[in-house]
């Protein structure tokens, strides 16, 4: 009976692999394809797997940096921040993001010298835009590009923080020149008499396994902070990835003792195909709660994100459930007002699942994960 219990399950993984290569689209870095081979928590974050056929989810969890304010490449939902994203691809495709959809990035690949002036003219007319953040894809497949942006953006007077997103120091970290770690610092800027004139320039690398800092990636990035540019480390929670606390522990640990700063743990987005990959948020609040008994350097800020923000989840927060479609949500209110949401992201409406109470703060509905195993049949 278990024989031939295996043989179906066998079939039918290999049916649902096939629906979701036809589906998804995969690639690797020669440097990752390396770790792939030693690391299970590598592969599993990069080879396709029939799990990904257990399609629920959406393929726009938020909307990708594009058309905000009509500026290709441009996105505003908070008052002191803007996101610009010059370059919409990656160099390779991680399982839990909406990137390996086709009907998203790939085919827009860029930002014209024309988007990128009037994003930096959209960012200079309002002085309550004190932080810019330079996301993708990566910014780094594209330095020239990267570096375009930088020249018209770090010159704008209220620009305090600029952020750059990156993957790219792990996919290809022979890419990173000290060159480039130069050509980065060099718009960062320490005003000794006026020092809230200064202007910083950090690097934001999303790391989320210790495997992951093999001695080229963790020589990349140091090429960085021996510039002073600080390097802060973001996590998404992957179910048999890094859900135990030991293995979030061991990775900011790594973080701290290499000079790179613990910064974000995102709960995994409800993106298609990334099912298997999802805990439930309490998993992570567990985390955290752990986490927060050993040094403050070691801290994470856990957060979930929805369309209309990022929602933070501390050690001592209570989470709401409500059933939707027969679906787990979590039901909270935010700090974001309606008012202010709507102006500062140009839309005219709410996105679906939100509410308003009385006071206009918005009130959020997110997807939760589940801690059980997956099963094929
Ligand atoms: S590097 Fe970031 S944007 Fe690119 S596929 Fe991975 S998670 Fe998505």
């Amino acid at each position: 009976m278990e024989k031939v219990k295996t043989v179906v399950q066998k079939k039918k993984e290999q049916e649902m692999i096939k629906e979701v290569i036809q589906k998804y689209r995969s690639k690797l870095s020669p440097s990752l394809t390396r770790i792939t081979r030693h690391s299970e928590a590598v592969k599993k974050q990069f080879v396709p797997s029939a799990f990904e056929a257990l399609d629920f989810g959406t393929e726009t969890p938020f909307e990708e940096g594009k058309n905000n304010h009509g500026i290709y490449g441009l996105e505003r939902i908070y008052e002191d921040r803007a996101v610009i994203t010059p370059y919409f691809d990656c160099s390779a495709y991680c399982r839990y993001c909406f990137k390996k959809t086709r009907t998203l990035a790939g085919e827009a690949k860029e930002m014209s010298d024309a988007d990128i002036e009037k994003a930096t003219q959209f960012i200079a007319s309002d002085p309550r835009i004190r932080t810019v953040l330079i996301t993708g894809g990566d910014p780094f497949i594209n330095p020239y590009l990267l570096q375009k942006v930088l020249e018209q953006v770090a010159p704008i007077p209220h620009v305090r923080n600029i952020r750059i997103g990156t993957r790219n120091i792990l996919f290809k970290p022979e890419t990173i020149t000290t060159e480039l770690a130069k050509m980065i610092a060099s718009y960062r800027s320490i005003n000794l008499t006026q020092p809230h004139l200064s202007r910083n320039v950090s690097i934001g690398l999303s790391i989320n396994h210790v495997d992951e800092l093999t001695p080229d990636v963790v020589n990349a990035y140091q090429k960085f902070i021996q510039e002073g540019v600080s390097v802060r480390g973001q996590v998404v929670l992957l179910k048999g990835i890094n859900d135990r606390f030991q293995d979030i522990y061991n990775l900011v640990e790594t973080f701290t003792c290499t000079g790179i700063v613990p910064y974000y743990l995102f709960h995994c987005m409800p993106v298609v195909g990334a099912k298997h990959f999802r805990t439930s948020v309490k998993k992570g609040l567990d985390i955290l709660r752990t986490l927060s008994t050993y040094s403050g350097t070691t801290a994470l800020q856990y957060v979930y994100v929805t369309p209309i923000g990022k929602h933070r989840i501390s050690p001592e927060h209570h989470l709401d459930y409500v059933t939707i479609n027969d679906h787990r949500y979590i039901r909270a209110v935010t700090p974001y007002k309606e008012s202010d949401f709507l102006a500062f992201s140009d839309n005219i409406s709410l996105p679906p699942l939100h509410e308003v109470n009385e006071d206009g703060y918005i009130i959020s509905h997110y997807l939760d994960g589940y801690d059980e195993e997956e099963a094929f049949v």
